[in-house]
């Protein structure tokens, strides 16, 4: 993907390293105190073209491709000779599985394959019930869903301990954003070309496709009116409803929920969550009679839609011209490295086990543990200093840093998915999409499993070679997998300082969501329940408010950043720089070294149409205004760099923010 980089970005890393956090050489360019991000990355920036097969270039993706690539080689490696591999090894399975993926005439043959007779009933329905039934067979068996009977078993908000039903959003296609953003409709109109096209190819005549398309953008416009703004659905108030069967019937009253819920395999249950209340009442509105057309148009273009991708030809290059127009990408990829891709995600723990034996270090893992460790002493102080915050309010705060759960590396147990996922080859009558839905299959086999069971609290959400890491409220755990620990987050050749401000950085912010403005709401046990006092929780959201208030006065392209959409990861951001510069301490080197490693990990390039993509839909700020906000509202980096009044980075001490200063 990003080749010309990879021999630069050796290079580059090392010089960067030399020089990065020193000012001389770097005259000609923005100074840091007008635009610190721009100071650090100018140079780097340069040198990056974004290619035209990316929308996005960043050090996170720059570490996924690499370890893409070498995945893409195991697959190589594997698909070379004829060899025959155990039946259920992951050798077997990833050689038979990039078989079906590259064997085009198969998946022309195969069409939907397996899906073609639920398809049939959805278009058949002659009615609601039919119609509703069709849809709760396919999330049943598969998963799929669409706009209504679409589940997920996860833990219980409340009880964290225990798993239990969540009735989740309808697919409201191109999302909620763009559907109702004022600088998206040129991008919805697009899409509904798309879905026009997708018709077409399914076999609707021109006419048929363009009307069918315009009912499906009416619905769509309706729902989307009654939808959830993307930062309420962090917010566990708003999203945790508990419902009874009887009161879930009441809600869905033009469905016979009883029958729905058989259907699904989850009747019986105690309670059901409903995450969306008014969309739900507005999809009940929906399920008429007079809709049924309309209602059987949408499901049908969401099938082809989530299925594109592992169709024949048409359906997927229809699909990926789509999504390059929608972030701006001008060329694809290629069939080969598309074929890679998708076999690396439908066996994501197979690689993640062969990630692991190729690239992990104990000696690294203690090193960062270490970290982890300092970092949660430098929270505890931060904690400590919060006047506006009661004295046994604090403790709990501790105890929840206390009992944080730490995962570093990959699971001491692989997820039982792994195995239950198997992969009929070409030969035995197998194809991509009888694969694909063995792999949807295992996903609801093992969560109806776990429903009634007690939460395993051991389990990882992301695999050891993802380049991310994550904090999970429920189980009160910051995990990084193994692939993190790498340059430019981690070199256990960097000072100190430049691994505080890399990898500690993005500990400290991960730590940072326990705390943050819906993570604050759990407490050590990862329950909902909220151990704030009123006065306190009042506090916190003027505290809150004033920081969306000050990420809008940021603009990107001329678009306002959402400081309420971006409040939760602002807070993170904020909260993780302060313990960060706590534990740096006063000497002004280190404290350049850890600003520098930390803007310099945010680089970034973006197409504009994947930029507005971001300012619409993503809950962090765009990656220049993370690393330029919160340093204009750090003190020390003001000290460090004798920032004055008439500089770019300049906020007055009393506009600057924060909650855990
Ligand atoms: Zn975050």
């Amino acid at each position: 993907m990003k080749k010309k980089l990879l021999a630069w970005f050796l290079v580059g890393l090392s010089a960067v390293q030399l020089t990065g956090c020193k000012t001389a050489g770097r005259s000609a360019g923005v100074r840091a105190q007008d635009d610190y991000y721009e100071y650090i990355n100018e140079e780097l920036l340069d040198e990056i073209e974004l290619e035209a097969t990316d929308a996005h270039w960043d050090w996170f993706g720059e570490l996924s491709a690499l370890t893409s690539e070498e995945m893409d080689g195991i697959i190589k490696e594997l698909s070379k000779d004829g060899a025959a591999y155990e039946r259920g090894s992951s050798e077997q399975k990833i050689k038979d599985l990039y078989e079906c993926v590259s064997d085009t005439q198969n998946r022309e043959q195969t069409g939907l394959g397996p899906l073609k007779p639920h398809m049939d009933s959805i278009r058949n329905a002659q009615n609601i019930e039919e119609y509703v039934d069709a849809l709760a067979r396919l999330s049943g068996e598969f998963g799929f869903s669409s706009l209504v009977g679409g589940y997920s078993i996860m833990q219980d908000k409340a009880d964290s301990g225990r798993y239990t039903v969540y009735m989740t959003y309808a697919d409201t296609l191109i999302g909620k954003e763009y559907v109702t953003g004022k600088d998206t409709q040129e991008y919805v109109a697009m899409y509904f070309d798309y879905v026009k096209a997708m018709l077409g190819e399914f076999g609707m005549t021109e006419e048929e496709a363009q009307n069918s398309a315009d009912s499906i953008e009416i619905l769509l416009r309706d729902i989307c009116d009654s939808t959830l703004n993307t930062e309420q659905l962090y917010d566990p108030s708003v999203v945790y409803n508990v419902y009874t069967a009887e009161e879930l019937q009441q809600l869905y009253s033009n469905v016979d929920v009883e029958q729905m819920l058989k259907t699904l395999r989850i009747d019986g249950q105690d309670q059901y969550v409903v995450m969306d209340v008014e969309q739900a009442k507005k999809i009940n509105a929906l399920l008429v009679e007079e809709n049924l057309q309309a209602l059987k148009d949408y499901s049908t273009f969401v099938m082809l839609n989530d299925t594109a991708k592992y169709g024949n030809e048409a359906f997927f290059r229809l699909y990926e011209k789509m999504e390059n127009a929608l972030y701006g990408i001008t060329e694809s990829w290629g069939d080969e490295k598309n074929w890679m891709q998708l076999t690396q995600e439908l066996l994501p723990w197979d690689f993640g086990v062969m990630y692991v034996e190729e690239h992990f270090s104990q000696e690294d893992k203690e090193d960062v543990e270490k970290m982890i460790a300092r970092i949660l002493e430098g929270y505890e102080e931060i904690i400590r200093r919060q006047d506006w915050m009661s004295e046994a309010t604090r403790e709990k705060a501790i105890c929840k840093l206390e009992t944080m759960q730490v995962k570093i590396g990959y699971p001491d147990q692989w997820p039982e998915e792994k195995d239950m996922m198997q992969v009929t080859p070409v030969s035995e009558g197998g194809s991509l999409m009888s694969n694909l839905l063995t792999s949807m299959n295992v996903s609801i086999e093992h969560s109806l499993h776990q429903l009634g069971g007690k939460v395993d609290r051991s389990n990882w959400d992301i695999t050891p070679q993802t380049i991310n890491a994550y904090y999970d409220p429920q189980n009160n755990e910051i995990v990084f997998p193994a692939a993190i620990l790498q340059a430019p987050f981690y070199d256990r050749g960097n000072s100190e300082a430049a691994n505080l401000g890399g990898i500690g950085y993005v500990i400290a912010h991960e730590i940072s969501h326990a705390f943050d403005s819906s993570g604050a709401l759990y407490d050590e046990y990862g329950n909902y329940n909220v151990w704030w006092t009123e006065e306190e929780m009042e506090e916190y959201q003027t505290l809150s408010q004033s920081i969306a208030e000050y990420y809008h006065n940021y603009e990107i392209m001329g678009v306002e950043v959402n400081g309420e959409l971006t409040l939760g990861e602002n807070i993170a951001d904020l909260g993780a720089l302060t313990c960060i510069v706590s534990i740096v301490g006063d000497d002004k080197e280190a404290l350049k070294d850890a600003f520098s490693q930390m803007a310099y990990n945010w680089a970034s390039e973006d197409t504009s149409e994947y930029m507005l993509y971001l300012l619409s839909t993503d809950t962090h700020s765009p990656n220049k205004v993370r690393v330029n906000a919160v340093l204009s509202s750090c003190d020390e980096f003001y000290d460090v760099y004798k920032v004055k009044e008439t500089d770019g980075m300049y906020v007055a001490p009393e506009e600057r923010v924060g909650i855990w200063k």
